[in-house]
C-alpha cells in the first residue's frame, strides 16, 4: 500500500485519499505554483491507525523517512542537521474541510542543536529561538495535551518582565529564557523531556494529528456538518517557509472574493513578521490585504494574479494561505472558501454570468440549509440604539440574547430555553458547542478569518469579532462608548449584535424578518426551471400565505384549521361549543365560529388566488382547547377556601372540570381526534365545511380563482374517508347551490396512520389526493411519541448512532419511506392521476425532499421560510 504520496505525484482528484489540503497542494504543485515541497500520508493510514487500536501501521515510518530524504535533497538541507537544518510542518487535512478543528505543528526538526544552526544560517538568532519556543508550545499542546494557557501565561509574564507588548519585540535572550521555562512545563506535565531526536518528534507528531481526528471539537463539528466519522484525516508534511524571519516576511489568508458578501474583490488579512497560526488563531488583529499593495507591491501583484488563476482552475472562490519569506511568495494551501449564504448565492450567480459555470452547477452549489441563514434577521427599530462599540462584521444577521462568557454556560442556558450571546476574547475550537447553542457570537480579538468568524459563518450564526474596545474579565465586560459613557455588561444582561455592521448594542432590539435579494431570486428561478417537484407551504393565516407566496410557494399543502381557533377572543367561543349541554347551545356557539372561520378562509383564498389551498378539517383532541385538569383542581381548592367566592363562578368551574374529566383520554394522540372527531361530532366539521364554501362563494363574487382542497386527517380505514367525503359533498352542495354543478374542488386525505398507507388502494377509491403527514406517520410507525421522545431516549439513540438521524427531522427511508412508496404505488394503481404530497416537517428538509422526489410525489409542503430552501433542494434532487 502506498501510504505516502509526494505533492508532485498527487492531484485534485485524489481528495478521498489525500484529504482536501493534500490534494490541492498536489494540484497547485503540478500547476507550477510556488508551493514548498512536501508529501501527504493518506487517509487510509488514519483508518488503519484506528482499526489497529491506535497503532501506526508497520512500514509507515520507512516510507516517511524515504519521503523526508527526498525533501532534504530538494532543499539541500538535512533533517536534524545542525549545520543546515530542514524544518517541516505537520498538519491535518480531512476530506471535507474542518477549519481549525484538528491539530498542526510547525517548525518540527528544531532541537537544542539545530536551533543554533538556524540562528547562524539566517544570521537571526531572535527568529530561530522564536521558532523553537513555538515548536515546544505546539508540540506540548498537541502531542502531550498540555493546555495552551500553561505556555501563554509564561509568555505573558516574560513580556511583562521585559516591558514589551509585541512578540516581535522579544529578544533572542528573552526567547531562550522562555524555552527553558517551556521545557520545565513539558517535564512537569508530560513526565518526560521535550524530544531532542527529530525522528521521534516526527513520529509523535504524525500520531498526534491522527488522534486529533477524534478530539471533542472535531466530533461536534462532524456531527453538525454531517461528516462521516470513518472518513479520517490525512497528514501533510511540508517544508517550512518563514513569515517571521524579519520585516520582509509575513503571512496571511486571502479569499478570492469577499466571503461575507460575495463581492468580487480580493479579501483577506495578513501580518508582517509572523507565522501562519498568528493570523488564524486570532491572537493578533491582522491588517487588511489591500495594505500589502503599499508595503510589497510586487508580491501583492503576484498574489492577485495567482488568486485569479486558482479561482479559474477550481471554478470556485478560493481561500488561500500564503507566506512571504524574504520577499518571495509561497502558497501553503488553497481550498474552496467557506462563505455566508449571501456570498454563496452571489458568487454562484456571478460565476454563471462570468461564464465559468452553468446554471445547474450554480444551483447545486447552494447548501439548502444555508438559505435559512440568507433569510436572516436584521435590526428593525426607529428607536435610537444604545451602541456600545463596533467590531468586525464577521457573519451577517442580527441577534439578541443575554450575555454569557463561556461555552458551557451558553450551552446550559440555551438548553434551559434562554437566548444567549456568547462573548469571548477569542473563540478557540473548543468553544464550538457554545457557538452552536448561542444566537450569536461576539469576540474582542481576532480578525474576519479567525475561528470564531469561520465557524459562525459556516453555521449561519451572526458574529461580530475583533471588537477591541471591550475589556473582558471573567464574567463581564467593560466598555467606554464613543460618547465617553462607561458601561459594564455582566453575565445575564441583555445584549444584541449586528453581524452585518459589526455593532454591539446594549439591551434587546426588535428584529425584522428578511426578504429575497435579486441574486437569490435569479438562482431560485434557475432552480424552478430545473425541478419537477412542486413546492407548497404550510400556512394558516393570510399573512403567512402571502409571505410564502412571495417566497415562491405554489399552493398551500396544509392549512391547520385548529390554529384558527386558538386566538384569545376565539378560545372562549370554542370552549362554549365544547361545554354545550344541549344541541341548541352547541349550534349557537358554532354559529359564532362560522363567520370567523369564513373570514380566515377568504383572506387565505385571496392571498393564494389561482393556487390550490389544502384545508384540513379539525385535527386535535378537543381537550386541547380546555384548561388542564391540574390547573382546574388548584383553582377549585382556591375558590373553596374563599367563603364569599361567586357561586356562579364555582358552578362554571365544576362544569368545566366535569367536561375535562369526560374528555380525558389516556392516549389522546391515539384517541378522539382527526376524522374520528368528525364522525362522532359531525356538526363541527359541518360548520367548517360551510365556512369554506361560503368563503368560496364570496371570493367567486370577487372574480377570484379559488381552488380549495378539503383534507380529512387521521384516516386509517377507507370507510372513514367514504363517510367524510359524503359529509363534505352534502354540505358543499347545500352551500354552493347551483354552483355545485360547475365549481370543482377536491376531497382528499392525509396518510398518517400506517394502516392508511398499507390499505392505500382502498382509500384511494374515495380520495382525489394523498398528503403524507409524516409527523404522525413517523410517530405511529416507530411508536415514538412525537411530543416526548426528543428530550428522552431519542436523543440518546441519535447520539449513540443507534439511529442515523432524528426521524422527526430526516425522513426514515427504510420504514416510513417504504410505507410512502407503497401507498403511492397502490393509490396510483387505482387512480393514475392521484395527486400526492407531503406536509409533515420533513417537507422542509433537504434529504427528505430528495426522497420525495425519488418516490415520485407531486409536491412537498413546508413552512414559509423554508420554501426557498425546498425550491433549491427539489432542483438539486433533479440534477
Ligand atoms: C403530520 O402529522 O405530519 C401533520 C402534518 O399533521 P400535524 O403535524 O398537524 O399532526
Ligand atoms: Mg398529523
Amino acid at each position: 500500500m502506498q501510504s505516502v504520496v509526494p505533492f508532485h505525484s498527487g492531484h485534485a482528484g485524489l481528495k478521498q485519499l489525500l484529504g482536501g489540503k493534500g490534494a490541492n497542494l498536489a494540484e497547485m504543485t503540478n500547476a507550477g505554483l510556488p508551493v514548498p515541497p512536501g508529501f501527504t500520508i493518506t487517509t487510509d493510514v488514519c483508518r488503519s491507525y484506528y482499526e489497529a487500536g491506535k497503532q501506526l501501521p508497520a512500514g509507515l515510518m520507512e516510507q516517511v523517512h524515504q519521503a523526508m530524504r527526498e525533501l532534504e535533497q530538494a532543499k539541500g538541507q538535512g533533517f536534524g542537521d545542525p549545520a543546515k537544518p530542514l524544518l517541516v510542518s505537520v498538519r491535518s487535512g480531512s476530506v471535507t474541510s474542518m477549519p481549525g478543528m484538528m491539530d498542526t505543528i510547525l517548525n518540527l526538526g528544531l532541537n537544542d542543536e539545530t536551533v543554533q544552526g538556524l540562528a547562524s544560517l539566517t544570521g537571526n538568532p531572535r527568529f530561530a529561538f522564536d521558532c523553537y519556543r513555538r515548536l515546544i508550545q505546539m508540540f506540548g499542546n498537541v502531542v502531550f495535551d498540555i493546555e495552551t494557557y500553561q505556555f501563554e501565561r509564561l509568555l505573558h509574564r516574560l513580556k511583562q518582565r521585559l516591558a514589551v507588548s509585541l512578540d516581535s519585540e522579544v529578544s533572542a535572550e528573552g526567547w531562550t529564557e522562555l524555552i527553558g521555562e517551556y521545557k520545565t512545563v513539558i517535564r512537569k506535565e508530560a513526565g518526560r523531556e521535550f524530544p531532542q531526536q527529530v525522528e521521534e518528534q516526527l513520529a509523535l507528531a504524525i500520531e498526534a494529528v491522527f488522534r486529533s481526528w477524534n478530539n471533542a471539537r472535531a466530533q461536534v463539528y462532524r456531527k453538525v456538518h454531517q461528516i462521516p466519522d470513518e472518513q479520517g484525516t490525512a497528514v501533510n508534511i511540508q517544508t517550512m517557509v518563514f513569515g517571521n524571519m524579519g520585516s520582509d516576511c509575513g503571512t496571511g489568508v486571502v479569499f478570492t472574493r469577499n466571503p461575507s458578501t460575495g463581492e468580487p474583490v480580493l479579501y483577506g488579512e495578513y501580518l508582517m513578521n509572523a507565522q501562519g497560526e498568528d493570523v488564524v488563531a486570532g491572537v493578533r488583529t491582522p491588517v487588511p490585504i489591500a495594505k500589502l499593495g503599499e508595503e510589497m507591491p510586487l508580491v501583492f501583484d503576484q498574489l492577485v494574479r495567482t488568486a485569479e488563476k486558482l479561482e479559474r482552475h477550481y471554478t470556485d472562490m478560493q481561500d488561500i494561505e500564503f507566506t512571504v519569506e524574504q520577499g518571495k511568495l509561497y502558497l501553503l494551501q488553497t481550498r474552496n472558501g467557506k462563505r455566508t449564504a449571501q456570498a454563496a448565492v452571489k458568487i454562484a450567480v456571478d460565476l454563471v454570468r462570468e461564464g465559468v459555470i452553468d446554471t445547474g452547477e450554480a444551483v447545486n452549489r447552494i447548501e439548502p440549509f444555508h438559505l435559512d441563514q440568507l433569510l436572516h434577521r436584521a435590526i428593525d427599530t426607529d428607536k435610537p440604539l444604545h451602541v456600545l462599540a463596533a467590531g468586525l462584521p464577521a457573519s451577517p444577521g442580527a441577534a439578541s440574547g443575554v450575555a454569557v462568557f463561556d461555552a458551557d454556560t451558553a450551552e446550559a442556558w440555551a438548553r434551559a430555553g434562554r437566548k444567549v450571546i456568547l462573548v469571548r476574547s477569542e473563540t478557540t475550537p473548543e468553544d464550538i458547542h457554545g457557538v452552536l447553542a448561542a444566537e450569536g457570537v461576539l469576540t474582542s480579538r481576532g480578525g474576519m478569518t479567525s475561528h470564531a468568524a469561520v465557524v459562525a459563518r459556516g453555521m449561519g450564526k451572526p458574529c461580530v469579532c475583533g471588537c477591541e474596545a471591550l475589556r473582558l474579565t471573567d464574567r463581564a465586560f467593560a466598555v467606554t462608548t464613543a460618547d465617553g459613557e462607561a458601561v459594564t455588561v455582566r453575565e445575564g444582561d441583555a445584549l444584541s449584535i449586528d453581524g452585518a455592521t459589526g455593532r454591539v448594542i446594549l439591551g434587546e432590539v426588535s428584529l425584522r424578518e428578511p426578504e429575497l435579494t435579486g441574486e437569490l431570486e435569479q438562482l431560485l428561478d434557475w432552480a424552478d426551471e430545473i425541478r419537477t417537484l412542486e413546492v407548497y407551504t404550510n400556512a394558516d393565516t393570510p399573512e403567512d400565505a402571502a409571505k410564502a407566496r412571495s417566497f415562491g410557494a405554489e399552493g398551500i399543502g396544509l392549512c391547520r384549521t385548529e390554529h384558527m381557533f386558538m386566538s384569545a377572543e376565539r378560545v372562549p367561543v370554542v370552549q362554549a361549543m365544547i361545554l354545550a349541554e344541549t344541541a341548541e347551545e352547541r349550534a349557537e356557539a358554532l354559529a359564532k365560529l362560522l363567520p370567523m372561520q369564513q373570514e380566515d378562509f377568504e383572506g387565505i383564498f385571496r392571498a393564494m388566488d389561482g393556487l390550490p389551498v389544502t384545508i384540513r378539517l379539525l385535527d386535535p383532541p378537543l381537550h386541547e382547547f380546555l384548561p388542564n385538569m391540574e390547573q382546574l383542581v388548584v383553582e377549585r381548592e382556591r375558590l373553596n377556601g374563599q367563603p364569599d367566592a361567586d357561586p356562579d363562578r364555582k358552578e362554571r368551574l365544576e362544569k368545566l372540570l366535569r367536561k375535562v374529566r369526560t374528555l380525558h383520554e389516556m392516549n389522546p394522540m391515539l384517541g378522539t381526534r382527526g376524522c374520528r372527531l368528525g364522525l362522532v361530532l359531525p356538526d363541527i366539521y359541518e360548520m367548517q365545511i360551510e365556512a369554506v364554501f361560503r368563503a368560496v362563494l364570496s371570493c367567486l363574487r370577487e372574480q377570484l380563482d379559488v381552488r380549495p382542497d378539503i383534507m380529512i386527517p387521521l384516516v386509517g380505514h377507507a370507510n372513514e374517508l367514504k363517510r367524510m367525503r359524503e359529509l363534505v359533498t352534502r354540505k358543499a352542495d347545500e352551500v354552493l347551490g347551483e354552483f355545485a354543478r360547475t365549481f370543482r374542488y377536491r376531497v382528499g386525505t392525509m396518510i398518517e396512520v400506517p394502516r392508511a398507507a398499507v390499505t392505500a388502494g382502498d382509500i384511494a377509491q374515495h380520495a382525489d389526493f394523498f398528503s403524507f403527514g409524516t409527523n404522525d406517520l413517523t410517530q405511529m410507525t416507530f411508536g415514538y411519541s412525537r411530543d416526548d421522545a426528543e428530550g428522552k431516549f431519542l436523543t440518546h439513540y441519535v447520539e449513540t448512532k443507534l439511529l442515523p438521524d432524528n426521524p422527526f427531522q430526516v425522513l426514515d427511508r427504510d420504514g416510513v419511506g417504504t410505507l410512502i412508496e407503497w401507498a403511492v404505488e397502490r393509490g396510483r394503481a387505482v387512480k393514475p392521476k392521484l395527486k400526492t404530497g407531503i406536509c409533515g416537517e420533513h417537507g422542509g428538509d433537504k434529504q427528505s425532499i430528495f426522497f420525495c422526489h425519488g418516490a415520485g410525489l407531486d409536491y412537498v409542503s413546508c413552512s414559509p421560510y423554508r420554501v426557498p430552501l425546498a425550491r433549491i433542494a427539489a432542483a438539486q434532487a433533479q440534477l
